[in-house]
């Protein structure tokens, strides 16, 4: 049995406001994050935790966040790096249809996708204040038709090729892949933990907390769908990581983002 390997794709940076990350807290004023994706080569296949966004969609939808994206930065251009391509990733596990989450989707009509129950009803039909989050529609046909945007699916979408497995509840993705249900963020929000055969398991928090401070002061993120159940996410995330003695990591914090290993260099 190969040790699972854990590799984090860069996928550039986006700009929010400090209220924005930390709601209600600030300082206000621009801040950079990072947008990243996890791939995780598992003995059961390689399995992608999110898709980054993409540059086009923000500067036409979201160009208020100043994304900045290199080609290695795209999910082609990351996967380039560690000698893949899209086409050697099995299976694609989306924690939400947020912009940043999902703007890669495109790139995998081949891919087994799975994502919760609830968050292709969302994205169909989003609480008025969701629409932006929700933005980027192209990671399915029965989205974009619902919100009228079919004539953004330029990369041959098919109802088939964007069809989802859908789960509720925590499931294990693969042996020792463990998949939260944090919702709050929104609807059918995920965090992830991997077990690894070399340190202790990883947490990716991913947007049930922003950043380590929001996850210190139990802070979220401005963009959520409900906010208490968001803090009871964010508990219940401090409790499995406590319980399992497991190392964070955070989704849009730069100063944490700093540390972690990106491209090539993995975690086992
Ligand atoms: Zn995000």
């Amino acid at each position: 049995m190969a040790d699972t390997k854990i590799y984090f794709l860069d996928g550039g940076t986006l700009l929010l406001d400090g209220f924005h990350i930390w709601w209600n807290q600030g300082p206000g004023g621009g801040v950079r994050i990072p947008s990243y994706s996890v791939l995780i080569e598992h003995d059961e296949g390689r399995f992608l935790i999110d898709t980054g966004f993409d540059y086009d969609h923000t500067m036409k939808y979201l160009a208020f966040e100043q994304p900045t994206q290199t080609p290695e930065q795209t999910i082609p251009g990351a996967l380039k790096l560690l000698g893949l391509e899209p086409k050697d990733v099995g299976v694609v596990f989306n924690t939400h249809f947020h912009f940043d989450h999902c703007g890669g989707n495109k790139y995998f009509p081949h891919a087994k996708k799975i994502c919760h129950k609830d968050e292709i009803p969302q994205a169909c039909n989003p609480e008025v204040f969701e629409h932006l989050g929700y933005s980027d529609l192209s990671f399915s046909v029965e989205a974009a038709e619902a919100r009228g945007r079919a004539d953004e699916l330029t990369h041959g979408q098919t109802a088939a090729n964007t069809t989802f497995e859908t789960i509720e509840g925590d499931v294990e993705l693969a042996k020792g892949v463990h998949l939260f249900f944090t919702p709050g963020h929104t609807v059918g929000n995920y965090a992830v933990m991997i077990e690894r055969a070399k340190d202790r398991p990883m947490m990716l928090v991913l947007d049930t907390a922003y950043t380590k401070r929001s996850l210190d002061t139990l802070c979220q993120a401005s963009f959520h769908l409900d906010p208490a159940q968001g803090v009871r996410s964010m508990m219940r995330i401090r409790d499995l990581a406590e319980k399992h003695d497991a190392e964070l990591f955070f989704s849009h914090d730069i100063e944490a983002f700093k540390g972690y290993k990106t491209g090539p260099d993995f975690y086992s």
